[in-house]
């Protein structure tokens, strides 16, 4: 079978938003046995795309290699061996994948996988026409929200879910301590938090981000810019400490994170978008009897309860900015992300 040609927004070298081309890229004729073929309608940004344009050391991609691990599609097909809903249903796209075979996958740990990966990065991912998928990744369309607001969802509520519940246990009477509160991580942290019944403070270096922070429910906020939120962390819990903090950007917001917790409390990452060698006090963490927890992404049965919760609007995707499925859109959206501009993601959805 010859191949099929489609268009594509990709990148044949590793740099800044410039490197994204459109281009015109070859896929099989037909999806595989056990995959389905969508078509993507919104396509949502996470931090990940950027280090991935940008290179990863240990990451060899197929060149052209195409980003995009949050979609929001169309079915079009689907391959031997697959089920799918019929042509033309609107499906969200879970964004990782994994051998669905070995221990860890099979006790719901598919994220501990060792050939776990994930859509726009290990494989092409949905800055395309079309993109061939695991039938396992299909999941239903969230209740009654747009493309874009849907593509919103999967990768930041996954990774903040077990960030949040997992390893933080937020339950009620703890205090959690959100930071970067623009993040699409932090955004889903705050509501996850609050649905758990903890108190939540969120922290920015932007005011106008603490109020949206706020209109979703974070209790108290922090402008870094203005104060010391180890101190203020210290204040708002009458010198306890936050129970626990949802952390990724790494840098000195994590070393100080340390000193910001209760004794016993948790402080989970998941990124360190500001610099991955902090100092760290170890004293702090062995006389407090600290835990630091590392998270990625999330089992993939944790999108169903997440996406309950978004049905019955406990959980609301925040969009900030819907652009043109273009490369001009995708180089636009990128550096609005590198710019730090956006409150909660920034979304590239077909017209
Ligand atoms: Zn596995």
């Amino acid at each position: 079978m010859p191949p099929m040609r489609i268009r594509a927004i990709a990148f044949q070298r590793n740099g800044g938003p410039e490197v994204l081309e459109e281009l015109a890229v070859d896929i099989p004729d037909a999806p595989g046995p056990g995959m389905v073929r969508v078509r993507p309608t919104a396509v949502a940004l996470n931090h990940l795309d950027l280090w991935i344009r940008r290179g990863l050391p240990n990451l060899r991609l197929e060149l052209p290699h195409r980003l995009g691990a949050d979609i929001a599609a169309t079915v079009e097909a689907a391959g031997p061996g697959a089920e799918a809903p019929p042509h033309g249903t609107r499906v969200l796209v879970a964004p990782g994948v994994s051998c669905a075979a070995c221990e860890a996958c099979l006790s719901g740990h598919d994220n501990l996988c060792r050939r776990y990966g994930i859509l726009g990065e290990h494989t092409h991912g949905g800055y395309g026409e079309l993109l061939d998928v695991p039938a396992a990744n299909i999941l239903p369309w969230p209740g009654q929200l747009s493309a874009p607001e849907a593509a919103a969802i999967p990768l930041t509520f996954l990774t903040a879910w077990q960030m949040v519940v997992v390893h933080g246990e937020v339950g009620r009477d703890h205090t959690v301590l959100v930071h970067a509160a623009g993040a699409g991580v932090s955004v889903a942290a705050i509501q996850i938090a609050k649905s758990r019944g903890a108190r939540v403070i969120a922290t920015s270096t932007s005011a106008a981000k603490l109020v949206r922070a706020r209109e979703l429910g974070a209790d108290e906020t922090i402008d870094t810019t203005t104060h010391d939120f180890v101190a203020e962390t210290k204040r708002l819990t009458g010198k306890r400490g936050a129970d626990v903090i949802i952390e990724h950007v790494g840098g000195e917001v994590f070393s100080k994170s340390v000193v910001a917790l209760r004794a016993g409390g948790r402080l989970v990452t998941c990124g360190a978008t500001s610099g991955p060698t902090p100092p760290i006090d170890l004293r702090h963490v062995f006389f407090r009897q600290l835990q630091v927890v590392g998270s990625t992404m999330g089992s993939k049965a944790t999108l169903f309860p997440i996406l309950r919760e978004v049905e019955r609007g406990a959980f609301k995707p925040v969009v900030d900015r819907v652009l043109p499925f273009t490369v001009e859109g995708a180089r636009e959206a990128h550096r609005a992300l590198e710019a730090r501009e956006a409150f909660g993601k920034v979304v590239l959805a077909s017209a």
